[in-house]
């Protein structure tokens, strides 16, 4: 395809003007008021795969909860999840805790300067280490998020994959401003060159933008629809939980209320909804009798719930419930 993207002096112009729209227009997100490499890390972490408004309370509780890197190295595993209870892909929390266990042990408490070392530590990626570097320490390091990728398509009028995003990206970068730079592009992405109906009228680059308010929507693969009944027995002020197993690829020995046979339930307590990747879910929480609950499980007083590991859904359930 022939390129049709910004010409070579143009180019200071688009940088000029993004980043003063940037910096007049920039939301007010917690995270933005550091430039702590531990709290962008965490920031940058959460923000993979969840919105920026489920983000900000997490992120805050999580913060005070674990304020430095030696702090969460010294917290265990079971702390991590729960408070990262809700948010999902535990994945993610168990490698920023083994991260900062090894950044305590390996490296004496110092976080990595530069993109490439921080792309040693588990969880660190392509993108988040170059958020970081670019961020926290200023390097002349691009990202590339669903944001960028979009804006970039727009902007050059062509559709690019793989690294040649990452290489336009980098071409456009202001060097002397590569965090804010970074920003400004994943902020212009996410509120106004949108995936659907973008405000091209409030546009800084509009003025270059080869496909002003272009659908570049993908196909979504179609959403399955299922449904899932749990039981909730109570006895006293206790409920009945079980905890996955180490081995579940999903969620691994986090608590959860246990699952129960559909020809069996009991009085309806609660119904919601949970989506998951391309599953739609209802949920149906049933009354369970305590002589009927499964082997294998714990009785946990209401107060340990706050403490314990729990799946999103269980903590959903549990809320809807007002059980916490
Ligand atoms: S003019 Fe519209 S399509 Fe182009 S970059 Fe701006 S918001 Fe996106």
């Amino acid at each position: 395809m022939k390129s049709r993207q910004i010409k070579a002096a143009e180019t200071a112009k688009v940088r000029v003007a993004l980043l003063r729209w940037y910096l007049a227009n920039r939301r007010d997100l917690p995270w933005r008021k550091s430039r702590d490499p531990y709290s962008i890390w965490v920031s940058e972490i959460m923000l993979q795969q969840t919105r920026v408004a489920a983000v900000i309370d997490y992120y805050g509780r999580f913060m005070k909860q674990f304020p430095t890197v030696a702090a969460l190295a010294a917290a265990d595993e079971a702390q991590v999840l729960a408070a990262w209870s809700g948010l999902g892909y535990y994945r993610r929390a168990r490698s920023l805790h083994t991260a900062a266990k090894m950044i305590v042990h390996e490296l004496d408490g110092n976080v990595p300067t530069n993109s490439e070392a921080l792309k040693q530590l588990p969880g660190v990626g392509r993108y988040t280490s170059a958020a970081i570097a670019s961020i926290a320490y200023g390097e002349a390091i691009a990202v590339v998020d669903g944001n960028v990728e979009r804006v970039l398509e727009r902007l050059d009028g062509v559709a690019r994959s793989g690294d040649s995003v990452w290489q336009r990206a980098q071409e456009l970068l202001d060097t002397n401003s590569a965090g804010n730079w970074n920003q400004a592009m994943m902020e212009l992405g996410a509120t106004v060159c949108t995936p659907v109906a973008p405000l091209c009228d409030s546009c800084p680059v509009q003025h270059w933008c080869k496909l002003p308010g272009h659908d570049v929507r993908k196909a979504q693969p179609a959403r399955k629809k299922r449904e899932l009944i749990f039981g909730l027995a109570r006895r006293g002020s206790r409920v009945f939980l079980v905890q996955r197993t180490k081995d579940e690829s999903l969620m691994p020995l986090m608590w959860e209320l246990p699952s129960v046979d559909a020809s069996t339930h009991g009085n309806v307590l609660a119904r919601l909804k949970h989506s998951i990747t391309v599953s739609d879910y209802t949920i149906l929480v049933v009354e369970l009798a305590a002589r009927s609950v499964p082997k294998g499980g714990k009785w946990i007083s209401i107060e340990e719930l706050a403490r314990l590991p729990l799946t999103g859904l269980a903590r959903k359930a549990f809320r809807k419930l007002d059980i916490l």
